[in-house]
């Protein structure tokens, strides 16, 4: 079992008072809190181990180089890839996504062909695919959930046509919890010879991921969701996916030579990683997942899978409060509008004076708010260090919501 207890006093942020009252942290789905191993780790980078990487012959280059290389096993180990060449660093899902977008699909599509998405997309797996409708005149071709914001997987197989050149599908929802069952989606798509890219930058947070298990050909995540630093985040790319990919940024590591009329290019992973990296975020996001691994992935889906039923239970209690998405085994994080039509802005700004910190907006999920008829909600979305005790004053405040506002 997680000690939360114990877990919580690794967080220096999480014992701090807001608005006078305990922080009540629950939007971990926009970015989660810090450990001190973490943020240790980032001090040391800059006070005591840094200077630029690669190519360096100086001590503290190769020094720092040492660590930052270090990382990519650990990505690999913490998703179970095969081999940490399969592993491209990044600045997060957004870059990882846009990459495969200019350097895989853009090549290789042409007018007609199609990408299969769910409307439950993050934007960040929907733009990247709109540059190449708009560009090349690709087609997206969506999947909607079902009325409790579960995705069948047997719908978005049916999807893939002839035409289909990409399946890009998200792990699990950042509006819904929804859990997606990638592994059967990837099975069927390759057998139609289909790739499919894995937005994980949710799922990676809540569950063991196992990309070989999975067969994905992508699996994008991102740092900060992570417990690590901001502007860090990785790509976990299939080998045969990577020799088909042109390089999308020029600059840096990722050359071998250049001359006046030729150019030749690193190999993989660094010939798709241009300019100077984000050197301590990434180490810094090394120590993360070195403190997630120690923990133990299936450890921290027990405690929230304990959490999100205690939510789910609490929440769905107040009948005047409307959760969005009731997918079985979903993750925990609640979407909510109230009955009265508060705005979701005035619902965060009243549990802010609680110190419960909460997200409203669109979530850069506007398609799945479209399909769902709301312009906007009230999202809690919980992390590994939150308790009962913080749903109950979640619950609490949205009382105090609804005295108000309803
Ligand atoms: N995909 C999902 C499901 C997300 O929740 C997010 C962030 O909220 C992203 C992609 C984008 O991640 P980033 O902004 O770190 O690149």
């Amino acid at each position: 079992m997680l000690d939360v207890e114990k877990i919580r006093a690794d967080f220096p942020i999480l014992s701090r008072e807001v608005n006078g009252k305990p922080l009540v942290y629950l939007d971990n789905g926009a970015s989660a809190q810090k450990p001190s191993v973490v943020i240790d780790a980032v001090t040391r980078g800059y006070a005591e181990e840094y200077a630029n990487v690669h190519r360096g012959l100086h001590y503290l280059s190769n020094l720092a180089t040492d660590k930052y290389e270090a990382v990519r096993g650990k990505v690999a180990q913490f998703l179970n890839a095969a081999h940490e060449d399969h592993i491209v660093f990044n600045t997060g899902t957004t870059m990882g996504i846009n990459m495969i977008a200019y350097s895989w699909a853009m090549p290789r599509m042409q007018a007609g062909d199609e990408i299969v998405l769910s409307v439950m997309e993050h934007h960040a797996n929907i733009v990247p695919w709109h540059f190449l409708r708009e560009r090349l005149g690709v087609v997206l071709k969506w999947v909607e959930t079902d009325a409790t914001g579960a995705l069948d997987p047997q719908k978005v197989i049916d999807a893939i046509g002839p035409k289909t050149k990409l399946v890009a599908i998200t792990q699990v929802s950042n509006v819904l919890g929804t859990k997606v069952d990638v592994k059967t989606i990837t099975s069927a798509a390759h057998e139609k010879d289909v790739p499919v890219l894995v937005d994980g930058s949710q799922a990676a947070v809540h569950m063991p991921v196992d990309v070989q298990d999975i067969g994905c050909d992508f699996y994008a995540i991102t740092g900060h969701k992570l417990y690590g630093p901001s502007g860090s985040g990785a790509i976990y790319i299939k080998p045969e996916r990577m020799a088909e990919m042109r390089p999308f940024l020029g600059g840096g590591d990722m050359i071998n030579e250049v001359g006046r009329d030729v150019i030749t290019y690193n190999t993989p992973p660094m010939k798709f990683e241009a300019g100077t990296p984000g050197i301590v975020q990434t180490i810094g996001l090394g120590a993360a997942l070195d403190y997630l691994m120690d923990i133990g992935m299936d450890k921290i889906a027990a405690h929230e899978d304990a959490l999100c039923a205690y939510a789910s239970e609490r929440l769905t209690g107040l009948n005047w409060l409307n959760v969005q998405g009731h997918a079985p085994g979903k993750a925990a994080i609640f979407s909510m509008t109230m009955s009265g039509g508060a705005h979701p802005h005035d619902i965060s700004t009243i549990l802010d004076k609680r110190g419960i910190a909460v997200r409203a907006g669109h979530h850069c999920a506007q398609p799945l708010m479209a399909h769902m008829g709301v312009s906007a909600t009230a999202r809690a979305s919980f992390a590994m260090y939150n308790t009962k005790d913080e749903v109950d004053a979640l619950v609490d405040g949205l009382e105090l919501c609804n005295k108000l506002l309803g």
